[in-house]
């Protein structure tokens, strides 16, 4: 048997509610899953035992990018990746959560101060506006049919598994 695809589960800023259909989805696939994925990061599933981020076939990440240190960890993830995937509406183009960037100067004065408490950005950033998005999952939450498209083409596909 082929060894198990290497899949990572992130979380940046968001309400997670895309966390909430992958785990849903677990209800009908559990059983499939666990004999061809290996989920090495998925805080929703699992206590974390890496310290490191480990290597990736495919980091799904969910939710829009708010403050310097968020972005940092993306690069790392990026870096870590064979194919980084963009989970829902946050990700793929920033909305709902970048509602402040549309803030008018009056509203912006009111939020500065948080915005400087919690050293957030200037602007919410989408996930491209980052690092290389190799595929996205629209919707709010995610399209689940589209999520498990892109699963099963990458649990199938030779780029990724097994390694060449
Ligand atoms: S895309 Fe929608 S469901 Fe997903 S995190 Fe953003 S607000 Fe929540």
């Amino acid at each position: 048997m082929a060894d198990k695809i290497r899949v990572g589960w992130f979380t940046f800023t968001c309400c997670e509610d895309s966390t909430i259909i992958f785990t849903e989805l677990l209800n009908s696939y559990y059983r499939d899953w666990m004999k061809k994925i290996d989920f090495v990061h998925a805080k929703i599933l699992r206590k974390d035992s890496y310290s490191e981020l480990q290597p990736m076939d495919l980091a799904f990440v969910e939710g829009a990018i708010t403050s310097d240190t968020q972005e940092v960890k993306l690069k790392k993830i990026r870096e870590k990746s064979k194919k980084l995937v963009a989970i829902g509406a946050c990700a793929v183009i920033g909305s709902p959560s970048n509602q402040r960037n549309f803030f008018n100067p009056k509203q912006h004065e009111q939020i500065q101060s948080i915005l400087e408490k919690f050293k957030y950005k200037d602007k919410v950033l989408k996930l491209s506006d980052i690092v290389v998005v190799d595929e996205n999952v629209p919707g709010c939450p995610m399209d689940e049919v589209g999520f498990l498209n892109i699963l099963n083409k990458y649990i199938n596909s030779q780029l990724v598994y097994p390694e060449p």
